[in-house]
This record gives structure tokens, C-alpha cells and sequence, in this order.
């Protein structure tokens, strides 16, 4: 089976889901991916103020990076747990894998609900769906089969997560259908100008890290590969620096753009391709995953110079694939 194809009972399991989450009188846990994004953020906000707005005793576990810490109220976060009480069912989202869910254990009645073709399709019901821009795209078809009412609250994570995935609808995930439900979703009361200006906001420190990042950049492959790393005495900034492979990605002539972060269990890798070149297969070759413009991994237990070697010659491989090389 090919892993990006649409779900064909898309609309059959999602029907299935709204009609479980209605019914649910435990706790419900809503969790998200390690390293949240927008998508992640947005989503799991929008479906946990719609299980909320429908009286049901629901958890939000997350911890959302400082760019996204103005979509929360203090009083929606709840903290990880290790365990689940019994009878709780849990919603996974935007999680390519169960063991990106962060915050709390993969256990009881599962609902995994994301758009990553490499999604194993864990859990009691998995909706995966790759032809959809973002996993909060599925949410906001999940609240209007919960049957809640949409207000500027709800539809305002939610857009955050559309936003996000598509690049400000930039990206060729941002379908007609993405711009109805954006426009929808506005509709709702959404300032969008403020949203998206607010979404930019970084801290001074961002911008001394941009440049430190910047002087790191270097072409392989006659530049069809830019790559750049945050450098070792930044490390502490690198909260700030999820955005840096969206920047290189812009240089002329390059079709696979790499960034890559030092951490303590290794080295976190964000791929972006175009041009018939697949970031998701070259995220698979390191043991990772995500879509097939933009993909990420985590090289276990190795140093930088190690990592740059791993991703030149997986970036290599693929490329001889789409006939570059
Ligand atoms: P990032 O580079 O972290 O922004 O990730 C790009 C895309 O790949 C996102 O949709 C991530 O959820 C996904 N991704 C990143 N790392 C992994 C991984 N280790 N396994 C599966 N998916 C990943
Ligand atoms: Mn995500
Ligand atoms: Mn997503």
C-alpha cells in the first residue's frame, strides 16, 4: 500500500470518531508530537476547547514553544502524565509515529487522527489522511461532525494549524478545498492579520541566532543540497530555531535543504525538498519520517561531523533516485 494515498473511509472513520468522542463519559486526553509545531499546537488546542465546550472532561497535554505560548490560557494545560487512568481514551494528533506522542503513555482507547503518510496507522481507530494539508484540516471536519459551535476560540488554533503546515498557503498542500475551510474558518471571527503577524514573532535573540546559523551555511552537489546547523555555543537558543530549514530552502538552484540541531540524544534533522525530490524518503533512510516535501529524523548517538556524513549520503542516494545525480 502506498503510504500517501488519501484514506478512502475518511469520512466513514472520522463519523466513527465524532460518534466515540460523543459518547465518552471518562477522561479524554488530547496529546501531540514531540517538538510541537503549529499544527500540532492548533489542532489539539481546537479539539480539546470543542470537547470542552461539549461538557466533556477533557485533558490537553502539551507544551507549546514560545512562539505559540499566546494561543493558550493558563488554565487549559495539563501536566504529562505517566499514566492513564482506567477507561480513558486518548487522542493522538499530528503524531507520525506513537512514540512522537509526548506527555503522556500510548494506552487505552487510542484515536490517532494525522495527515504523515509514514504513519504506521496505530491505535483502536487511526485516521490518516496525507492528502490533507494538516492534521488540524481533520480537526476542523471532526468539530463540525462533534456538532459544536464555532467561535473565534475554536477556529482560531485551528487555522493556526492550517496556517503553519501550508506556509501561509504557500505550499502545495493548500488546495482549494484548504482555502474554503480557511476562509470558513475566518468567517468564524479569526483576525487573520493579527494571527499571522503574531505567528512571526520571535525574540531578539532569534535574530543574533539567525546570523549565527546563516554563517554555517555550505552547497553540496553543485548546490542542489544547502545545508546548516546550529552551532555548538547557541545550543541553548535552540528553542528559536525550528524555522531556519524554511529559510535556506530559498537558495537559487538548491532542491533538498537541510538543518541540523545537536541535542543530547543525538542529532534532530529537518529535511525540505522540491523538484521531483523527496524529503520523506531521505527521512526514511535516517530512520524517520514525516511528508515528502518536508520530513525530519533524529540520528541516535551521533556527533555533527557524523550526522553531516549520514545526511550527504542519504540526500545522495535520493537525488541518483529523481535522476539529479
Ligand atoms: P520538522 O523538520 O521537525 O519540522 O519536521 C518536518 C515534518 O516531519 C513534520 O511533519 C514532522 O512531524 C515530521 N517528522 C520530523 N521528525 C520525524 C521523525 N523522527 N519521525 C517521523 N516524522 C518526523
Ligand atoms: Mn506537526
Ligand atoms: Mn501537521
Amino acid at each position: 500500500m502506498d503510504g500517501n494515498a488519501p484514506d478512502p473511509r475518511y469520512w466513514e472513520k472520522m463519523r466513527l470518531v465524532a460518534e466515540v468522542l460523543k459518547a465518552v463519559e471518562g477522561p479524554i486526553y488530547i496529546a501531540t508530537h514531540v517538538d510541537p509545531d503549529g499544527d500540532a499546537i492548533g489542532s489539539s488546542l481546537g479539539l480539546y476547547r470543542s470537547l470542552k465546550a461539549l461538557g466533556k472532561e477533557a485533558y490537553w497535554v502539551a507544551e507549546p514553544p514560545r512562539f505559540l505560548r499566546f494561543l493558550p490560557k493558563e488554565e487549559e494545560y495539563s501536566d504529562p502524565v505517566d499514566k492513564l487512568p482506567v477507561g480513558a481514551t486518548l487522542v493522538a494528533l499530528d503524531s507520525a509515529e506513537p512514540s512522537r506522542v509526548v506527555g503522556v503513555p500510548v494506552e487505552g482507547f487510542v484515536i490517532n487522527i494525522d495527515h504523515h503518510g509514514t504513519n504506521p496507522r496505530f491505535g483502536h481507530i487511526a485516521v490518516v489522511d496525507p492528502s490533507k494539508a494538516a492534521t488540524a484540516q481533520m480537526v476542523k471536519d471532526l468539530i463540525d461532525l462533534l456538532g459544536v459551535e464555532w467561535t473565534a476560540e475554536i477556529a482560531t488554533p485551528v487555522l493556526t494549524g492550517i496556517l503553519t503546515d501550508t506556509g501561509n498557503f504557500r505550499f502545495a498542500n493548500t488546495t482549494p478545498e484548504v482555502l474554503r475551510v480557511a476562509a470558513e474558518l475566518v468567517g468564524y471571527g479569526v483576525k487573520l492579520a493579527e494571527l499571522t503577524d503574531r505567528l512571526q514573532f520571535r525574540p531578539p535573540s532569534y535574530f543574533r541566532l539567525m546570523g549565527q546559523v546563516l554563517s554555517t551555511v555550505a552547497f553540496h552537489f553543485g548546490g542542489l543540497l544547502v545545508t546548516a546547523h546550529l552551532p555548538e555555543e547557541a545550543k541553548r537558543e535552540e528553542e528559536d530555531s525550528d524555522d531556519f530549514v524554511g529559510l535556506i530552502r530559498y537558495v537559487e538552484g538548491s532542491v533538498v535543504s537541510v538543518f541540523l540541531r545537536k541535542r543530547e540524544e543525538g542529532v534532530k534533522v529537518s529535511i525540505r525538498s522540491r523538484g521531483g525530490v523527496s524529503a520523506q524518503n531521505i527521512a526514511l533512510k535516517l530512520e524517520g519520517g514525516g511528508h515528502v516535501p518536508a520530513a525530519g529524523a533524529t540520528l541516535k548517538d551521533v556527533d555533527l561531523d557524523r550526522a553531516y556524513e549520514l545526511v550527504l549520503e542519504a540526500v545522495a542516494e535520493e537525488l541518483r533516485r529523481a535522476g539529479y545525480l
